[in-house]
């Protein structure tokens, strides 16, 4: 890649001053990002890409929108902070929102990141647990390949070893199952959802760990970051009905699947459960502003009410719920509504899945397709009867290819394991149609060209 003097000066000065997340700083392939619009993001040398991972899976409402900007700079001038130890109206109104989409049982509790949602899920379980005298309910059950945060309880609830083991020991009190896989399975799946192998662990775990110290158990709706690995319909609710019997409390993880990326409002609407707590971030401002929220079902929050003063919940977040990131917000999930994006992300998530099945299925790399809405996962194997997986090497070239023909896409899977071999596309849920066409296009270039044959 030939590099401007302005993009070197930068990259120079970028070497200098920034850690990155993730990557190490690479001269050849960081971006130094100016602007943005729509699905488009533009470099500083110009060159444009369609941003087919939203960021970090977060701009569902497409870059550049005028509105959430505006939003936030009203906000500003009229009160640019105050802490919900006391109360502001944008939050007020935003609680009142989440709401009325969850059903109206919910209290909210306001942070800054999906981390700090999932901490504060832990603690409230943890402390309802007391209120309630069962104060031995401490562990939390959560599953291999998922993630949840970078923070020391959130990293341990991740069930992904290569991101932790350099950490340890992280928050105690942590256990993993194994997700169902429905791809790789060798389980049969078409049961009745309680005799899935992955819910009858789940029992099992709570049996053999003695149901009274478990606290609660967390998971996504659909693991993401891990590969994009459906369940089988019934199996949420089949866990639901585990930690019913067992007395734990269920959280849902809606990071990345809440705000219409599954196709609808929340990823456990697909599934028919109500989560006793369900903790969000990312899309809830479209990525324009830092703000995440925990969800409490009423009983549990009812339960925190007595006369003892540390009967309180005893954890504040000096900027969550932040009044610009609630009005802002708030704006968000009016233009979510008013463009109808629940329902288009389920109908062009649909399309997108057909479209790349159709192209890409019998490509001799391509194992399965799969997705949900706009969250789609395309897992690449050397052969498609043992499943083998890529090397990530192949992995990384068709990304690569992508970029250089103007497509950003992800790579997501368990690196240890070697299933780090999952392409993961989640564009913003305004992508227009001719933008999904040369979408898949590209891939199917570039998993020609990595193959060897044009
Ligand atoms: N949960 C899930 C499912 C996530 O994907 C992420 C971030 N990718 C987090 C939690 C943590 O969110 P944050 O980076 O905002 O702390």
């Amino acid at each position: 890649m030939v590099r401007t003097n302005q993009t070197n000066e930068a990259l120079t000065k970028d070497e200098q001053y920034i850690w990155h997340s993730m990557k190490p700083y690479n001269p050849d392939t960081t971006m130094v990002v100016t602007k943005a619009e729509g699905v488009w993001i533009t470099d500083n040398e110009g060159n444009k890409y369609l941003d087919a991972m939203s960021g970090l899976w977060c701009v569902n409402v497409g870059y550049g929108r005028k509105e959430l900007a505006d939003a936030a700079y009203e906000q500003l001038k009229e009160l640019a902070y105050f802490p919900l130890t006391q109360s502001h109206l944008p939050a007020i109104k935003l609680g009142e929102k989440l709401n009325k989409m969850l059903g109206d049982e919910y209290v909210i509790f306001f942070s800054n990141s999906g981390s700090e949602a999932n901490e504060a899920a832990f603690k409230i379980v943890r402390q309802y647990h007391q209120q309630k005298g069962e104060g031995h309910r401490y562990k939390f059950i959560s599953r291999y390949r998922a993630y949840h945060g970078n923070s020391m309880g959130a990293l341990a609830a991740t069930g992904q070893a290569e991101r932790k083991y350099k950490y340890e020991p992280l928050a105690p009190g942590f256990i993993h199952v194994t997700p169902p896989d429905v791809y790789r399975s060798t389980d049969q799946l078409d049961c009745d959802p309680s005799e899935l192998e992955s819910v009858k662990e789940i029992d099992r775990v709570m049996t053999w760990e003695l149901s009274d110290t478990i606290a609660g158990v967390i998971m996504e709706p659909i693991i993401t970051g891990g590969g994009v690995l459906i369940p089988p319909d019934g199996y949420l609710s089949a866990v639901k009905e585990v930690c019913e019997k067992h007395g734990a409390l269920l959280i849902v993880d809606e990071v990345i699947c809440g705000f219409g990326r599954t196709g609808e409002a929340f990823g456990f609407m697909n599934y028919g459960v109500k989560p006793d707590i369900i903790t969000m971030a990312k899309g809830i401002t479209s990525g324009y502003l830092p703000l995440s929220a925990t969800a409490v079902r009423k009983e549990i929050y009812n339960a925190f009410k007595g006369s003892e003063q540390y009967d309180y919940f005893r954890h504040v977040n000096t900027f969550g719920g932040s009044p610009a990131a609630c009005a802002l917000a708030l704006k968000n999930l009016e233009l979510m509504e008013e463009e109808n994006l629940y329902e288009r992300s389920k109908e062009l998530g649909e399309r997108l899945k057909n479209d790349l099945r159709n192209h890409l299925q019998n490509h001799s790399f391509v194992g399965d397709v799969r997705g949900k809405g706009l969250l789609i996962g395309i897992e690449l194997v050397s052969d498609k009867e043992t499943k083998t997986p890529v090397d990530v090497s192949i992995v990384n070239q068709v990304i690569a290819s992508c970029k250089q023909k103007g497509v950003i896409i992800g790579k997501n899977g368990a690196t240890v394991a070697g299933y780090n071999n999952v392409l993961t596309l989640a564009p913003p849920l305004t992508i227009e149609e001719e933008e999904l066409t040369f979408l898949v296009q590209t891939l199917k270039e570039a998993l020609n060209e990595v193959n060897g044959h044009q």
